[in-house]
Protein backbone atom coordinates (compact mmCIF):
# COMPACT_ATOMS: atom_id res chain seq x y z
CA UNK A 1 0.00 0.00 0.00
CA UNK A 2 1.27 3.40 -0.71
CA UNK A 3 1.37 6.15 2.04
CA UNK A 4 2.16 9.90 1.74
CA UNK A 5 3.81 11.22 5.22
CA UNK A 6 5.68 14.56 6.68
CA UNK A 7 8.74 13.15 8.45
CA UNK A 8 11.55 14.66 10.07
CA UNK A 9 14.52 12.11 9.72
CA UNK A 10 15.17 11.09 13.20
CA UNK A 11 17.72 8.28 12.84
CA UNK A 12 19.62 6.94 9.55
CA UNK A 13 21.78 3.65 8.85
CA UNK A 14 23.56 2.08 6.12
CA UNK A 15 21.40 -0.96 4.52
CA UNK A 16 22.92 -3.25 1.91
CA UNK A 17 24.78 -1.66 -1.08
CA UNK A 18 24.60 1.70 -1.27
CA UNK A 19 21.00 1.72 0.50
CA UNK A 20 19.71 3.48 3.89
CA UNK A 21 16.84 2.87 6.39
CA UNK A 22 15.77 6.22 8.21
CA UNK A 23 13.30 6.53 10.93
CA UNK A 24 10.74 9.06 10.22
CA UNK A 25 9.31 11.17 12.83
CA UNK A 26 5.85 12.03 11.34
CA UNK A 27 2.79 13.92 12.50
CA UNK A 28 0.08 11.92 11.55
CA UNK A 29 2.03 8.01 12.19
CA UNK A 30 4.33 8.00 14.52
CA UNK A 31 7.58 7.00 14.00
CA UNK A 32 7.99 5.41 10.28
CA UNK A 33 11.06 3.08 9.26
CA UNK A 34 11.91 3.73 5.37
CA UNK A 35 14.45 1.87 2.84
CA UNK A 36 15.91 4.55 0.59
CA UNK A 37 17.58 2.44 -2.05
CA UNK A 38 20.53 3.90 -3.90
CA UNK A 39 20.93 7.00 -1.01
CA UNK A 40 24.24 6.42 -0.53
CA UNK A 41 25.41 6.62 -4.24
CA UNK A 42 26.70 9.96 -5.36
CA UNK A 43 23.80 10.96 -8.12
CA UNK A 44 21.05 9.25 -5.88
CA UNK A 45 18.19 12.00 -6.48
CA UNK A 46 17.27 10.80 -2.58
CA UNK A 47 19.63 10.95 -0.87
CA UNK A 48 19.03 14.31 0.73
CA UNK A 49 15.87 12.70 1.75
CA UNK A 50 17.79 10.14 3.99
CA UNK A 51 20.04 12.67 5.61
CA UNK A 52 19.68 12.93 9.21
CA UNK A 53 17.49 16.19 10.42
CA UNK A 54 16.26 16.40 6.77
CA UNK A 55 12.30 17.67 7.39
CA UNK A 56 10.52 16.00 4.10
CA UNK A 57 7.32 14.65 2.46
CA UNK A 58 7.58 11.11 2.04
CA UNK A 59 5.77 8.58 -0.52
CA UNK A 60 6.44 5.45 0.52
CA UNK A 61 5.22 1.92 -0.01
CA UNK A 62 4.79 -0.74 2.78
CA UNK A 63 3.39 -4.18 3.47
CA UNK A 64 5.03 -5.11 6.96
CA UNK A 65 6.97 -2.69 9.31
CA UNK A 66 9.12 -1.20 7.10
CA UNK A 67 8.59 0.86 4.05
CA UNK A 68 10.43 1.75 0.56
CA UNK A 69 10.84 5.16 -0.43
CA UNK A 70 8.27 5.73 -3.78
CA UNK A 71 9.32 9.42 -3.70
CA UNK A 72 10.10 12.47 -1.74
CA UNK A 73 10.47 15.71 -1.37
CA UNK A 74 12.68 18.01 0.69
CA UNK A 75 10.35 20.91 2.58
CA UNK A 76 13.57 21.83 4.59
CA UNK A 77 17.06 20.43 4.73
CA UNK A 78 17.85 21.91 7.81
CA UNK A 79 21.49 22.00 6.50
CA UNK A 80 22.85 24.57 9.46
CA UNK A 81 22.64 21.68 11.59
CA UNK A 82 25.44 19.88 9.85
CA UNK A 83 27.79 22.43 10.29
CA UNK A 84 30.41 23.05 13.02
CA UNK A 85 30.53 21.73 16.27
CA UNK A 86 27.61 22.13 18.58
CA UNK A 87 24.59 22.11 16.01
CA UNK A 88 24.96 18.43 14.50
CA UNK A 89 25.87 17.44 18.56
CA UNK A 90 22.74 19.04 19.88
CA UNK A 91 20.44 18.08 17.10
CA UNK A 92 21.45 14.44 17.03
CA UNK A 93 21.02 13.97 20.52
CA UNK A 94 17.30 15.32 20.12
CA UNK A 95 16.77 13.20 17.22
CA UNK A 96 18.55 10.06 19.19
CA UNK A 97 16.37 10.77 22.20
CA UNK A 98 13.40 10.95 20.62
CA UNK A 99 13.73 7.82 18.62
CA UNK A 100 14.48 5.96 21.93
CA UNK A 101 11.89 7.87 23.96
CA UNK A 102 8.98 7.27 21.57
CA UNK A 103 7.34 4.33 20.58
CA UNK A 104 6.80 2.89 16.91
CA UNK A 105 3.15 4.27 16.76
CA UNK A 106 1.99 6.43 19.24
CA UNK A 107 0.57 9.97 17.89
CA UNK A 108 2.68 12.11 17.54
CA UNK A 109 1.84 15.88 16.65
CA UNK A 110 2.68 17.71 19.26
CA UNK A 111 5.88 16.14 19.53
CA UNK A 112 6.81 16.33 15.63
CA UNK A 113 6.12 20.21 15.97
CA UNK A 114 8.21 19.95 19.02
CA UNK A 115 11.10 18.36 16.96
CA UNK A 116 10.79 20.94 14.27
CA UNK A 117 10.85 23.52 16.75
CA UNK A 118 13.69 22.18 18.54
CA UNK A 119 15.64 22.21 15.21
CA UNK A 120 14.66 25.43 14.34
CA UNK A 121 15.71 27.27 17.15
CA UNK A 122 19.51 25.02 16.96
CA UNK A 123 19.47 26.19 13.62
CA UNK A 124 18.68 29.74 14.39
CA UNK A 125 21.69 30.00 16.42
CA UNK A 126 19.70 29.95 20.47
CA UNK A 127 21.19 28.79 23.16
CA UNK A 128 21.34 25.15 22.27
CA UNK A 129 21.64 24.38 26.12
CA UNK A 130 18.09 25.94 26.76
CA UNK A 131 17.07 24.29 23.89
CA UNK A 132 17.78 20.98 24.55
CA UNK A 133 16.59 21.16 28.42
CA UNK A 134 13.48 22.47 27.02
CA UNK A 135 13.15 19.42 24.54
CA UNK A 136 13.66 16.90 26.75
CA UNK A 137 10.91 17.94 28.86
CA UNK A 138 8.80 17.82 25.78
CA UNK A 139 9.78 13.89 25.31
CA UNK A 140 9.10 13.26 28.56
CA UNK A 141 5.74 14.69 28.54
CA UNK A 142 5.60 13.24 25.45
CA UNK A 143 6.44 9.80 26.76
CA UNK A 144 4.26 9.83 29.78
CA UNK A 145 6.78 11.22 32.33
CA UNK A 146 6.75 14.78 33.18
CA UNK A 147 7.60 15.99 36.09
CA UNK A 148 5.48 17.69 39.01
CA UNK A 149 6.71 21.11 39.61
CA UNK A 150 3.61 23.15 41.24
CA UNK A 151 3.10 21.09 44.26
CA UNK A 152 4.44 18.55 46.78
CA UNK A 153 4.50 15.03 45.13
CA UNK A 154 4.05 13.17 48.73
CA UNK A 155 1.34 15.98 50.58
CA UNK A 156 0.08 18.02 47.67
CA UNK A 157 1.27 21.35 49.50
CA UNK A 158 1.29 24.24 47.04
CA UNK A 159 3.77 26.39 48.93
CA UNK A 160 7.77 25.76 48.67
CA UNK A 161 10.54 25.87 49.28
CA UNK A 162 10.91 22.70 47.14
CA UNK A 163 13.62 20.13 46.47
CA UNK A 164 13.45 18.45 43.18
CA UNK A 165 13.41 14.89 43.34
CA UNK A 166 13.43 12.65 40.40
CA UNK A 167 13.04 9.10 42.59
CA UNK A 168 9.83 10.80 43.73
CA UNK A 169 8.55 12.70 40.68
CA UNK A 170 9.03 16.28 40.73
CA UNK A 171 8.63 18.86 44.12
CA UNK A 172 9.46 17.76 47.52
CA UNK A 173 8.22 19.77 50.43
CA UNK A 174 10.50 20.65 53.28
CA UNK A 175 8.65 17.78 55.76
CA UNK A 176 8.99 15.67 52.52
CA UNK A 177 11.79 15.98 51.52
CA UNK A 178 13.12 13.23 53.88
CA UNK A 179 11.90 10.66 51.56
CA UNK A 180 14.44 11.51 49.26
CA UNK A 181 18.21 11.79 49.98
CA UNK A 182 19.40 12.64 46.43
CA UNK A 183 16.92 15.32 46.30
CA UNK A 184 18.46 18.80 44.81
CA UNK A 185 17.87 22.44 46.06
CA UNK A 186 17.49 24.19 43.28
CA UNK A 187 17.61 27.74 42.95
CA UNK A 188 14.42 29.68 42.37
CA UNK A 189 16.03 31.05 38.77
CA UNK A 190 15.49 27.31 38.28
CA UNK A 191 12.35 25.79 39.22
CA UNK A 192 10.91 28.83 36.90
CA UNK A 193 12.51 27.87 33.99
CA UNK A 194 11.66 24.18 34.86
CA UNK A 195 8.41 25.06 34.83
CA UNK A 196 8.66 27.58 31.54
CA UNK A 197 9.86 24.11 29.79
CA UNK A 198 7.21 22.42 30.73
CA UNK A 199 4.12 24.99 29.85
CA UNK A 200 6.44 26.26 26.93
CA UNK A 201 5.36 25.41 23.40
CA UNK A 202 8.93 25.26 22.04
CA UNK A 203 7.52 27.25 18.84
CA UNK A 204 7.39 30.28 21.28
CA UNK A 205 10.75 29.89 22.67
CA UNK A 206 12.59 33.23 22.40
CA UNK A 207 15.92 33.88 23.57
CA UNK A 208 16.70 34.04 26.83
CA UNK A 209 19.63 34.67 28.86
CA UNK A 210 20.45 32.06 31.52
CA UNK A 211 23.69 31.92 33.96
CA UNK A 212 25.77 28.85 33.36
CA UNK A 213 25.52 27.89 37.14
CA UNK A 214 21.63 27.77 36.42
CA UNK A 215 22.33 25.59 32.84
CA UNK A 216 24.51 23.22 35.10
CA UNK A 217 21.75 22.78 37.68
CA UNK A 218 18.89 22.59 34.63
CA UNK A 219 20.82 19.72 33.26
CA UNK A 220 21.82 17.97 36.40
CA UNK A 221 17.98 18.05 37.41
CA UNK A 222 16.67 16.59 34.17
CA UNK A 223 19.55 14.14 33.83
CA UNK A 224 18.65 12.73 36.88
CA UNK A 225 14.94 12.70 35.75
CA UNK A 226 16.14 11.21 32.50
CA UNK A 227 18.10 8.07 34.26
CA UNK A 228 15.02 7.39 37.01
CA UNK A 229 12.45 7.79 34.15
CA UNK A 230 13.59 6.92 30.77
CA UNK A 231 15.62 3.40 30.65
CA UNK A 232 17.75 4.63 27.74
CA UNK A 233 21.93 4.91 27.19
CA UNK A 234 22.19 7.46 24.50
CA UNK A 235 25.30 7.55 22.37
CA UNK A 236 25.13 11.33 21.50
CA UNK A 237 24.98 12.08 24.90
CA UNK A 238 28.35 11.01 25.78
CA UNK A 239 29.91 13.75 23.67
CA UNK A 240 27.47 16.29 24.51
CA UNK A 241 28.35 15.58 27.82
CA UNK A 242 32.24 16.58 26.82
CA UNK A 243 30.92 19.43 24.77
CA UNK A 244 29.05 20.73 27.62
CA UNK A 245 32.03 20.24 29.78
CA UNK A 246 34.70 21.36 27.80
CA UNK A 247 32.90 23.73 24.74
CA UNK A 248 34.64 26.96 25.47
CA UNK A 249 38.01 24.70 24.97
CA UNK A 250 36.99 23.48 22.28
CA UNK A 251 36.15 26.82 20.34
CA UNK A 252 32.69 25.65 19.13
CA UNK A 253 32.14 27.18 15.99
CA UNK A 254 28.78 29.34 16.29
CA UNK A 255 25.49 28.00 14.78
CA UNK A 256 24.74 29.53 11.13
CA UNK A 257 22.28 32.13 11.63
CA UNK A 258 19.22 32.02 8.92
CA UNK A 259 17.68 35.11 8.13
CA UNK A 260 13.90 35.24 9.58
CA UNK A 261 11.88 33.28 7.71
CA UNK A 262 9.27 32.78 10.40
CA UNK A 263 7.22 29.15 10.45
CA UNK A 264 3.84 28.93 9.13
CA UNK A 265 2.66 28.35 12.79
CA UNK A 266 4.62 30.91 14.61
CA UNK A 267 5.16 34.31 12.62
CA UNK A 268 8.08 36.14 14.05
CA UNK A 269 6.01 38.38 15.57
CA UNK A 270 3.67 36.25 17.81
CA UNK A 271 6.93 34.71 19.31
CA UNK A 272 7.38 35.30 22.66
CA UNK A 273 10.23 35.19 25.49
CA UNK A 274 9.99 32.98 28.07
CA UNK A 275 9.66 35.48 31.02
CA UNK A 276 12.87 37.30 30.74
CA UNK A 277 16.11 36.71 31.64
CA UNK A 278 16.66 34.62 34.95
ZN1 LIG B 1 5.18 17.49 51.12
Amino acid sequence: MLYRAEGIVIRSIDYGEGNKIVTLLTPTMGKQGIVVRGAKKLKSRYGALAQLFTYGDYSYYRNGSLGTLNSGEIIESFQELRQGLEGPAYAAYAAELTDRAINDDEAAAHLFHQLKACQTALAEGKDPQIVARAYEMKVFAAAGYAPMLDECVDCGRRDGPFSFSAAAGGALCRSCRIRDSGALELPEGAWKLLRVFLALDLRRLGVVSVKDSTKQQLRLALRKWMDAHLNVQLKSRSFLDQLEKYGDLLGSAPAVRRPATASEEAPEGTREAPDGPV
